[in-house]
């Protein structure tokens, strides 16, 4: 059985597996690791963080598990939960009885900007605060209600893309979630990057070419070109060293990036997720003294950027 939630000691509250992995690239203990325990307090059976600690696995999302030789307490609400939700899938996803209960498998809401704390006036540094950790007492009051799942919001771009990855084309056509107040299906809201004239207030993706190299910094350019008045052009996106060093996550984010870009031209479907920025059009003057014309994508927030490739 596995749990996208788990009480965690050190953080003093229930979090994701998402939350627990950025807590621990954001700090340099390589050797540090968390305590977890079910989110039941009565049963706070221990569990165990999978792939919280690894940089580049993707193709198992961060979860937890329970502990081998570990079981929950008879009662426990958790797995009352999980099992009660297994058996509304099992009758059929796609049947009009089920469609209305609504699962709490994928998050229902993006949140693009996390509410920051008063008098913080570092950009990017401390961007994470207690949003998503939520106080254990908060599980209890909610098991004795039916099965009407909570809004499951969260503010890591990479929960959604794996929730995305995971899905069929049926479910992503069902399941929804809402981006900047717009509310619509998952397959709605991702938008190949070749048809980015559509709109801004999109999760813009696509399969990208081997990673390019320059010093510390790097470039990332898609495979798809856009077409625009009958003519291809290049979509890119220059990530520099500045911005990594200023991330919270600067570690897990060049240690990937890296990983990916060592691969050269042997990574297999390396694909970029970015939300909140737009490409905009760039003209690069060459020493030949013709102009080269590109989409260029500024990233501002790496939070707001998601490479998938497999290791
Ligand atoms: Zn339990």
């Amino acid at each position: 059985m596995t749990f996208d939630k788990a009480y965690c000691e050190e953080l003093g509250g229930n979090v994701t597996a998402y939350k627990a992995r950025r807590e621990f690239f954001a700090q340099n203990d390589l050797d540090f690791k968390f305590s977890f325990f079910c989110p039941d307090e009565n049963c706070n059976v221990e569990l165990t963080g999978v792939n919280i600690y690894a940089i580049g696995k993707v193709k198992h999302k961060p979860h937890f598990r329970t502990k081998k030789n570990c079981s929950h307490s008879y009662d426990c609400s958790i797995v009352e939960e999980l099992d009660k939700e297994a058996k509304s899938i099992d009758k059929g996803s796609t049947t009009a009885a089920s469609h209305g209960q609504k699962s709490n498998k994928y998050p229902d809401e993006f949140i693009l900007k996390r509410p920051k704390k008063e008098n913080q006036n570092k950009s990017e540094q401390s961007d994470d605060d207690d949003f998503d950790i939520e106080p254990r007492e908060k599980i209890k009051s909610t098991t004795t209600t039916t099965t009407d799942a909570k809004p499951h919001k969260t503010s890591y771009l990479e929960n959604v893309v794996d929730s995305y990855e995971d899905m069929n084309e049926q479910e992503r056509k069902e399941a929804y979630i809402t981006l900047n107040a717009q509310r619509r299906s998952y397959h709605s809201t991702f938008k190949k990057i070749q048809y980015f004239q559509d709109g801004e207030n999109f999760i813009f993706y696509g399969e990208i070419e081997p990673i390019k190299v320059y010093g510390d910094n790097y470039s990332i350019t898609f495979k798809d070109r856009v077409w625009i008045d009958n003519k291809p052009y290049p979509v890119n996106m220059y990530i520099t060293d500045d911005l990594i060093s200023n991330y919270r996550l600067s570690r897990l984010f060049r240690e990937s990036i890296d990983t990916l870009a060592k691969q050269g031209s042997n990574s297999k479907d390396a694909r970029c997720y970015f939300v909140g920025s737009y490409p905009e059009v760039k003209e690069i003057q060459r020493k030949e003294g013709n102009i080269f014309t590109v989409y260029e994508v500024v990233i501002s927030n790496l939070d707001h950027l998601v490479i998938k490739f497999e290791k």
